[in-house]
């Protein structure tokens, strides 16, 4: 994985994969931090965090984004912002403390992001490229981050091993969904290591093969 390296720390009662990926000099980009603030600051261990990026606005990606945030700027004498989602996603970014009080999870913070990303953009993490895809459908802001020259993507909850997110809110949408992934993802390499929000990575090469909701529709 060329001189990225990439740590994986489950985090919420949802084991939601906050992620990590960092560079040779201790820099980091933190992705999801979704709670267990503390928890995340250990793992650290000592690096910088030049930024903290979201992919969607649900508590469990999002949860722990200011207090994070807080936290590093104070220790790092240095505003550490947060990026992303789309704007689509600003009304769960300021519902994040109902939604985790609606699950009996205390003490979760709304975050207002200090900029939104969109469709296309690119994005320099720690001297790689990563372009920004809006993949709507499980929530409707959510973007994707994708590094096609080395071969990976974080992908949150839009796809997952064997699955696809779940599109069973309100303001969910399947169609949305299967035909994002299948735009932005699907035609990735097979080689690309997905990192998704829920579980264990997988490729792209994978699910084209496994995934048996993306076989169906
Ligand atoms: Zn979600």
């Amino acid at each position: 994985m060329s001189g990225l390296n990439i740590k994986r720390v489950p985090v919420t009662p949802l084991r939601q994969n906050c992620t990590i990926i960092f560079n040779s000099e201790d820099h980091a980009v933190v992705v999801d931090p979704g709670g267990d603030v503390d928890t995340i600051i250990s793992q650290l261990d000592g690096m910088t965090v030049d930024m903290i990026l979201l992919t969607h606005g649900h508590f469990d990606h999002a949860g722990g984004a200011a207090e994070l945030s807080e936290k590093l700027t104070k220790k790092q004498g240095r505003k550490v912002e947060v990026w992303g989602p789309d704007e689509k996603d600003l009304f769960l970014l300021k519902a994040i403390s109902a939604q985790g009080n609606a699950l009996g999870l205390m003490g979760l913070q709304d975050i207002i992001p200090d900029r939104f990303l969109t469709d296309g953009e690119e994005l320099d993490l720690l001297g790689y490229r990563f372009e920004v895809r809006h993949v709507p459908g499980h929530t409707p802001g959510h973007v994707v981050f994708i590094d096609e020259a080395n071969g990976r993507a974080i992908v949150g909850d839009t796809l997952f091993r064997g699955t696809v997110g779940r599109t069973d809110f309100p303001y969910g949408d399947f169609d949305a969904l299967i035909s994002g992934i299948k735009k932005n993802l699907m035609n990735l390499p097979d080689e690309t290591i997905v990192l998704c929000g829920h579980g264990l990575p997988t490729t792209i090469g994978e699910e084209r093969k496994n995934n048996p909701i993306l076989a169906r529709y």
